[in-house]
């Protein structure tokens, strides 16, 4: 069995609800399907999701919340419309709308956007409809609660033929229902994938599979055909939004493969994220990047003797509000990369860490941006990496620190922040070279 996921922006529209039902009855195995909510239509567009959350603040904080939750019926009503379904949505709507009035929670209406997409589209396929609320649990905090494995499971045993599942909410502990974090659809359908014990969980995106970098800053990236679910989270780390990190632990476990798709392009084939792959064709899969980023440079002479003094630097920037990653630690200096978002005043913050640590100078350096070259082949060949960064200094670029991520499969190089696209460009092209 396969288990197909499809995302806002593949049901967006009639239109885009219809590739996605051709695709799912394209194949006999897909027959677990979970949905988002409706997403943007175009770019000015607001997503179902965000209507029902502001709509919801509206409500709370005493403004008029009927002329955005009117947008929503009028969304929902030309969908039903449109794919001429016998849905008593107008019934549906005024349930939520009378809960919103009566002052129900954010989970509970921000969920619905799924939960009537899912009860509309199941109509058009002719599946069963399964509620998430009675198959996916959440743990207080908002996380999976492995007990929906086998309430899927169980579930599923009465179903003859497709069913679908709302994604993105579940039961909590408390029997209401909870949503999970924002794009948190991908989570449910990696949770049915684990219940079913499916063969492939298929996520269908708009784009052709997880790309070599933002295309928004390279347009030449290209889909990586295979990936492995480590890599992914390294390039999640380093700022890549690529697949919801709580949605890979579920398929990860049970050794369930997850293929990237794209609706509008359902014969690409992709990316795969297996757990172990061949790197001698594709050494490195991908690079990100975070930024803006201060350096903070402290000395301290015999810095190894006072291994509280990172500690001490970031409780210090905590006060100030400001936050520090990667450490970066040589004999007697210490250098961080601090968050500078916001812009703040460097020789102050200088100033008050050298007075409220123990180091015996403190002092920051330009702005920075952090990249990381993700790739499991990249431990195995050294002579790549110096490749690559011979290739950045082809192009002027100076790379201001080198250092590897917790796993070697990630080095992690800090350039001038003017440098960061430039950087990408390069690297993908070393990439692909
Ligand atoms: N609709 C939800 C969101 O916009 C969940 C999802 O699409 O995965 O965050």
């Amino acid at each position: 069995m396969k288990v197909v996921k499809f995302g806002g922006t593949s049901l967006a529209t009639a239109v885009q609800i219809r590739k996605a039902v051709e695709i799912i009855q394209g194949d006999d195995q897909r027959q677990a399907v979970v949905l988002s909510a409706p997403g943007k239509r175009n770019s000015q567009d607001i997503k179902i999701t965000d209507l029902l959350i502001n709509s919801y603040k509206e409500k709370t904080t005493g403004q008029d919340y009927k002329t955005t939750f009117s947008k929503i019926r009028s969304r929902f009503v030309e969908l039903v419309d449109l794919l001429k379904v016998s849905v008593d949505i107008e019934a549906e709507l005024n349930i939520i709308e009378q809960k919103i009035d009566a002052g129900t929670t954010l989970d509970y209406v921000e969920s619905r956007g799924e939960y009537l997409n899912s009860l509309i589209i199941s109509q058009v396929l002719g599946a069963e409809f399964i509620d998430a609320a009675d198959v996916v649990r959440l743990t207080e905090d908002g996380r999976v609660d492995p007990q929906s494995y086998n309430l899927i499971s169980d579930r599923i045993k009465q179903v003859k033929g497709r069913f679908v599942v709302p994604g993105f909410f579940g039961t909590g502990p408390d029997g209401e229902v909870k949503s999970f974090s924002r794009g948190g659809s991908d989570i449910t359908g990696a949770i049915v994938a684990r219940g079913v014990n499916a063969d492939v969980y298929e996520n269908w995106t708009d784009v052709s599979g997880i790309l070599q970098a933002d295309p928004r800053i390279v347009a030449e990236a290209q889909a990586v055909p295979e990936i492995t679910y480590a890599e992914v989270r390294e390039l999640a780390s380093c700022g890549a939004s690529v697949f919801h990190e709580e949605a890979i632990s579920p398929v990860r476990d049970a050794g369930i493969p997850i293929n990237i798709k794209n609706t509008n392009a359902p014969s690409d084939s992709g990316t795969m994220i297996v757990s172990t792959r061949a790197t001698d064709q594709q050494p490195v899969v991908g690079v990100s990047g975070k930024k803006p980023y201060r350096i903070l440079n402290a000395e301290k002479f015999m810095l190894n003797r006072y291994p509280e003094l990172p500690g001490q630097i970031k409780a210090a920037l905590k006060q100030k509000n400001l936050f520090a990653e990667f450490d970066m630690k040589g004999f007697d200096t210490l250098a961080m990369l601090v968050d500078s978002s916001d812009d703040f005043d460097t020789a102050e913050i200088g100033t008050f860490i050298a007075a409220n640590t123990d180091v015996d100078d403190c002092s920051f350096g330009l702005s920075v941006a952090l990249v990381g070259i993700v790739g499991a082949g990249l431990p195995g060949q050294t002579g790549l990496l110096g490749r690559m960064l011979n290739a950045l200094d082809e192009n002027g670029i100076e790379v201001r620190s080198i250092s590897y991520g917790g796993s070697k499969m990630t080095a992690l190089i800090t350039v001038n922040l003017e440098n960061y696209e430039q950087t990408l460009k390069v690297l993908v092209a070393q990439m692909q070279s």
